[in-house]
């Protein structure tokens, strides 16, 4: 991994200060940023965070043990309401994104982030978010409508992850999130933009235009914007519509940006240097391009084999979860009507299935009482379900960019993962090419239906 900070920010730096937080944790800035510098100094001890303990919980509760090259949430000096969270959702050590941009953010500073899904770049800019509007109450009642935070990310379904994992994080304090993203009932959202105040609002581009351009919701009080996923909003088109949302918000030094992105195309260079102020720049990227966890194997099968070998594959591996990729949306729904005949328990997640239904859907393969997804590219993005066992080409991408983000679906957080890619001969074609992306080989076996 690579480690780009530029430099440790210090009462001395030569960079003016945002303007914003004058005095923004003049106090812990030193425990913070200590703890990072110094994170191989290890003992036992839990510290207190020095604020105010909560009677019913405090950090105490919380015991995570020092380990060398780790850093804990204690370290940073988050407000309790935000540890108590962390420690529902099960976190223990800062993910290496939020280990190098926490110490910054919280300080107040502008990051520019090179972070993949997978990585925890969500609960890093969040955590960021969250405790600087507990440590600065607003001092005025404002109408509902207006954003304290932004997070504008590409997709629905990254959007309303990202709302999820807001949801988790904010559940100890009153912070309120909303989120406007299209293809759900925009009654409903313009609802909640007038009932709630808007403390967290994550929105997809269109959408969240179109209540802006209306007054329906107001970002000129915005304190805290990011920018999630910004490559994959310029392949999408979003850019223009990103930049009309971005003038409506205060200038960038009354502000804060945090932007991240998997790649740095120089179209996306230029604009995280506009939209930031003094930023910090941090890029965590995985060390190989997929992941080492997954173990990968083509079937070579003829075309017409290709379904009956699916079916004894998922028959034989009874149970586990699996996502299984096709082309088009005719396939997805082919392959779908298909597997509810042969009494697999399974959904479609594609773009011409509504979006209330595929956030049910995904939610029920979470849960596990769905046991296969069938998903096109498109709506499979993005998507992170811990423990899916079995990724499943039925046909190979024709991007062969999309076969990395397809079996990263499996293999994450350590786990190990199995991917199936099935190839006949109008695609086998393509299997060269993949193997470059991913860089290296990858074992292929020949198959026929065996149960007949
Ligand atoms: P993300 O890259 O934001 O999509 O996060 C990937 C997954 O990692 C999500 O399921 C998060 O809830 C989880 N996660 C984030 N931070 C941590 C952490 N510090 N420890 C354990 N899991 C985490």
């Amino acid at each position: 991994m690579e480690n780009q900070i530029q430099e440790a920010p210090s009462e001395n730096s030569t960079k003016p200060k945002r303007t914003r937080r004058p005095n923004k944790r003049p106090k812990n800035n030193d425990d913070a940023l200590n703890a990072v510098q110094a994170n191989a100094q290890v003992n036992e001890e839990t510290p207190s965070t020095g604020r105010a303990q909560n009677s019913i919980w405090s950090i105490e509760d919380f015991p995570v043990a020092k380990v060398e090259g780790k850093l804990r949430f204690h370290d940073l000096n988050l407000p309790d309401r935000v540890i108590k969270s962390i420690a529902e959702m099960g976190f223990e050590y800062c993910s290496e994104i939020q280990a190098e941009t926490l110490p910054m953010t919280l300080l107040g500073y502008d990051i520019i982030g090179q972070a993949q899904t997978g990585t925890g770049k969500t609960a890093a800019f969040l955590i960021a978010m969250i405790s600087d509007f507990l440590d600065y109450p607003l001092e005025e009642k404002r109408p509902n409508n207006f954003a304290r935070g932004l997070i504008i990310a590409p997709t629905r379904e990254l959007a309303i992850q990202i709302a999820d994992e807001a949801i988790k994080l904010t559940s100890n304090c009153h912070l309120n999130v909303v989120t406007l993203v299209g293809g759900l009932s925009y009654e409903k959202q313009k609802i909640a933009l007038e009932t709630e105040n808007v403390d967290i609002l994550v929105a997809t581009p269109g959408r969240l235009l179109d209540f802006a351009r209306s007054r329906k919701v107001q970002l000129g009080k915005v304190e805290c914007l990011v920018l999630d996923e910004a490559d994959r909003m310029l392949s999408m088109g979003f850019i223009p519509d990103v930049k009309s949302i971005i003038r409506m918000t205060p200038h960038k030094e009354l502000r804060q940006t945090m932007l991240f992105s998997a790649t740095f195309p120089k179209d996306i260079q230029a604009l995280a240097q506009q939209w930031t102020y003094f930023p910090k720049e941090v890029s965590v990227v995985p060390k190989e391009a997929t992941n080492q966890n997954i173990d990968q194997v083509i079937y070579t099968v003829e075309a017409d084999q290709k379904w009956p070998v699916l079916k004894q594959l998922i028959n034989e591996n009874g149970g586990q979860r699996t996502i299984i990729f096709a082309n088009r949306r005719d396939e997805t729904r082919d392959l779908y009507e298909r597997l509810r005949k042969a009494n697999i328990n399974c959904a479609i997640l594609s773009g011409e299935v509504a979006q209330d239904k595929r956030v049910k859907t995904l939610n029920n393969f979470k849960e596990g009482i769905i046991q296969v997804l069938v998903a096109t590219d498109v709506a499979g993005r993005g998507i992170h379900v811990d423990n899916v066992e079995l990724v499943v080409n039925y046909s190979l991408p024709e991007d062969p960019e999309d076969y990395v983000h397809r079996i990263g679906r499996t293999g994450r957080g350590g786990e190990t993962g199995k991917s199936v890619s099935f190839a006949s001969e109008d695609d086998a074609f393509m299997i060269p090419e993949i193997e470059r992306v991913v860089g290296e080989s990858i074992r292929c076996e020949y198959m026929v239906d065996t149960s007949l």
